[in-house]
C-alpha cells in the first residue's frame, strides 16, 4: 500500500526507483556494478572471504581448547559457534548471491544490503537473546568486509552509472545519515537520488546533495525504518516527499513530472552563453561553489565565469586521519585552476568541524565536542594546527602560480584571528620564496559568516581585498540555528530581519568602499531570493554549477532600480516573507 514520508525538500527532481537501505557504518564499502562475466569473481571474492573467516575462527576455537580450561571458554566456544552458524546460514549466502547475480551489486555492497534485510529480521523478534545476535551478524560480516578489503575485486575502480545495472532499475539510496565524505563518495555513482532520516537544508550533507544535482529529501525522520529494502520509492525532490510503493496512477503522474523536468533542463541549457545582464544593464558575477577539482568541468558547463568558492575541507574529509600534503593539495589546486582554463579560483581554506568531520566517528577537528558548530572549527582549528595550515597556504600560493586565484578565510571573527591569520600567510610566502618554488599573487578574501564578523565589516575591509558572505552560517549563528538539525529547520529563516539586515549592512558598506563581495551561501542559489538580492546591491553570486541556469533566467528578468526600493520595503517589514510572493 502507498505511504508517503515527509522531510525538506534539498535537491529538485524526481527520482523513482527501488530502494537501497544503507546503514551509516556501511556506507563506507564500496558500491557499484560488475558485468554479466564478472559476477562470477564476486562470488568467489566471497565464498574466498567466508572461508578466510570461518578458518579464522576455527583457529581461535583451537587455541581455546588447548589453553587450561577457564569459566569463559565454553561461552566464548558457543560464541563462536555461533558466528559460524551464521557465516554458513542460507539467509546470508543466498540472499548475497542473490545481490550479486541479480542485481549485478559487487560483493561488497551484495554482503551489507543482505545484512540490513536480516538485520531487521532480528529487530522485529520478539524474543530478546534472538534479537541479540545481530550484533553477532554483524560481526561476521565486519570480519568479512575486513578480508574483502584485503582482497580488492578486480572490477572494481569507479562506480557505474546508474543504468549500467543488469535489469536496468534506478536505485535510490536510503539512510539514517550520510556524512558529507559518504555523499561525496557516491558523486558520478550508482543512485538516482537520496533519502536521509536526519539533516537541515543547508546541512553540508544536502549542500553535496545539491551539487549532484539529482533529487533529494533529508530529515525525513523514520524513513530508513519505513521503507524496505527493494521498495518502489519516488522522491519528490521539490516537494520533499518521499513515496513508497506508488500506485501505477501515481508512478505514471510522476513520471509525467520527471519528463517535465528533463524538458526545462534542457530549455535552461540554453542560457548557458547568455550573458547575465538585467533588464537595466547591470552585469551579475555568476560563480560556481565547487568541492572537488574535477567540479570544474559542470562549472564551465553551467557557464560559470569563475569558482566563488572551493570547499577545500573535501580533500580533507574520510582519509582516516591522514591529512593530504602539501603536494598532493597543490596538485589538487592546479588540477581546479587548470580546469577552469584561465577564470578565477577561489580556494577557501580548509572548514572541517561541526558537520562536516574528518572522518566518520573521528574527534580531531573538535566534532566530538558538546556544541561541535560553535568549536575548534574552520580558521579556528587552521590556527590550532599551524603546520597544516602553513601546507595548506603554500600549496594555494604554488597553485596560484598558474592561474587568477583568490584565497578565502572561513569563519573569522576576532581582529587577533585575523592578524594570526595574514602573519601565517606572510610566514607561507617567505618560505616558499626562500626554498626558491614559484608562487603566484592571490587577492586575500574572508568570509562573512559569524554575526560579530557582519558587525565590524570596517575591520575587515582594512584587511582584505573581498569579502564573501557565507549565509548558511551566517544564518545559523545569528538565529541559533543549528543547520544540521531537522528539528529545528523550520526556524531556518534566510529571510529574518535580522539576517537581512546584517546581509544588506554588509553589501552597502563593501560597495562604499569600492570591495567585492558576493554571497556563496544557499541563499545566492535560490530562485526564490535572487530579486531580493539584486535589489539589496549583490552583483556577485557564488552557487552550486547546476542552480547557475535557473538563477541566470531570473536575472535576466529583472530590472535592479525597482528592485532597490521594493528591497528597502522588504528589509523594513515585520515579516519580510509576506512580501517575497511576486
Ligand atoms: C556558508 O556558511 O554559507 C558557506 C558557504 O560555507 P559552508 O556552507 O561550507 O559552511
Ligand atoms: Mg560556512
Amino acid at each position: 500500500m502507498t505511504f508517503s514520508v515527509h522531510g525538506l525538500a534539498v535537491s529538485r527532481g524526481i527520482a523513482i526507483g527501488r530502494a537501497v537501505i544503507v546503514a551509516s557504518s556501511r556506507v563506507d564499502v564500496a558500491h557499484y556494478f560488475v558485468q554479466a562475466d564478472e559476477v562470477q569473481g564476486e562470488i568467489e571474492r566471497l565464498r574466498h572471504a567466508r572461508n578466510a573467516v570461518a578458518e579464522e575462527i576455527l583457529k581461535v576455537q583451537h587455541s581455546l581448547s588447548e589453553l587450561e580450561s577457564t569459566d569463559a571458554h565454553p561461552e566464548l566456544t558457543a560464541l563462536l559457534d555461533v558466528h559460524l552458524m551464521l557465516l554458513q546460514d542460507e539467509q546470508l549466502t543466498g540472499g548475497v548471491k542473490h545481490w550479486i547475480v541479480d542485481r549485478h551489486y559487487n560483493a561488497e555492497w551484495a554482503l551489507t544490503t543482505q545484512l540490513e534485510v536480516i538485520a531487521r529480521q532480528f529487530d522485529e523478534m520478539e524474543d530478546l537473546y534472538l534479537r541479540e545476535r545481530k550484533a553477532d551478524l554483524e560481526q561476521v560480516v565486519e570480519r568479512m568486509l575486513r578480508v574483502m578489503r584485503g582482497v580488492a575485486s578486480p572490477v572494481a575502480g569507479g562506480a557505474r552509472p546508474v543504468h549500467d545495472n543488469s535489469t536496468e532499475v534506478p536505485l535510490v539510496l536510503i539512510a539514517h545519515d550520510l556524512s558529507p565524505a559518504d555523499m561525496l563518495q557516491f558523486k558520478q555513482s550508482v543512485f538516482a537520488g537520496f533519502v536521509t532520516d536526519v539533516g537541515g537544508k543547508t546541512s553540508h550533507t544536502a549542500i553535496v546533495a545539491r551539487s549532484m544535482d539529482i533529487p533529494a529529501v533529508v530529515g525525513a525522520r523514520s524513513a530508513s525504518h519505513l521503507v524496505k529494502q527493494d521498495d518502489w520509492v519516488i522522491i519528490d525532490g521539490d516537494a520533499g516527499v518521499v513515496l513508497v510503493d506508488p500506485s501505477p496512477i501515481l508512478l505514471a503522474e510522476y513520471g509525467f513530472k520527471q519528463r517535465q523536468g528533463e524538458v526545462e533542463r534542457e530549455r535552461l541549457s540554453r542560457l548557458r552563453n547568455t550573458p547575465a545582464v538585467t533588464l537595466d544593464g547591470q552585469k551579475i558575477e555568476l560563480l560556481a561553489n565547487i568541492e572537488q577539482p574535477e567540479d570544474a568541468v559542470a562549472a564551465l558547463k553551467a557557464g560559470a565565469v569563475g569558482v566563488g568558492l572551493f570547499r577545500s575541507e573535501f580533500l580533507f574529509m574520510g582519509r582516516n586521519g591522514k591529512l593530504p600534503d602539501e603536494e598532493e593539495q597543490y596538485q589538487a589546486y592546479r588540477r581546479a585552476v587548470d580546469g577552469m582554463q584561465g577564470l578565477p579560483v577561489t580556494i577557501r581554506t580548509v572548514d572541517v568541524g561541526a558537520d562536516k568531520p574528518l572522518d566518520r566517528g573521528a574527534s580531531r577537528a573538535g566534532d566530538d565536542h558538546l556544541n561541535p558548530a560553535l568549536g575548534l572549527r574552520a580558521i579556528r582549528w587552521s590556527l590550532s594546527e599551524p603546520s597544516m595550515f602553513l601546507a595548506q597556504l603554500r600549496a594555494i600560493l604554488r597553485a596560484a602560480a598558474h592561474g587568477p586565484v583568490n584565497l578565502l578565510i572561513p569563519m573569522l571573527a576576532h581582529a587577533s584571528e585575523i592578524r594570526q591569520t595574514l602573519s601565517l600567510i606572510n610566514r607561507a610566502r617567505d618560505q616558499l620564496t626562500n626554498a626558491g618554488v614559484p608562487q603566484g599573487s592571490v587577492k586575500l578574501g574572508a568570509m562573512i559568516e559569524v554575526p560579530a564578523a557582519a558587525l565590524t565589516i570596517p575591520l575587515f575591509l582594512r584587511h582584505f581585498d573581498f569579502l564573501s558572505v557565507g549565509t548558511n552560517d551566517l544564518i545559523q549563528y545569528t538565529l541559533a540555528i543549528d543547520r544540521a538539525d531537522e528539528a529545528v529547520s523550520h526556524l531556518y529563516d534566510p529571510v529574518h530581519p535580522a539576517v537581512l539586515h546584517l546581509l544588506a549592512s554588509t553589501i552597502a558598506q563593501c560597495r562604499e568602499q569600492g570591495k567585492g563581495v558576493s554571497v556563496c551561501g544557499e541563499m545566492a542559489g535560490d530562485v526564490t531570493l535572487t530579486r531580493l538580492l539584486l535589489g539589496l546591491g549583490l552583483r556577485s553570486f557564488s552557487m552550486h554549477p547546476s542552480q547557475i541556469l535557473a538563477v541566470k533566467q531570473q536575472i535576466l528578468r529583472c530590472d535592479t532600480g525597482r528592485l532597490q526600493t521594493w528591497a528597502q520595503s522588504v528589509l523594513a517589514a515585520e515579516d519580510p516573507a509576506a512580501l517575497m510572493v511576486d
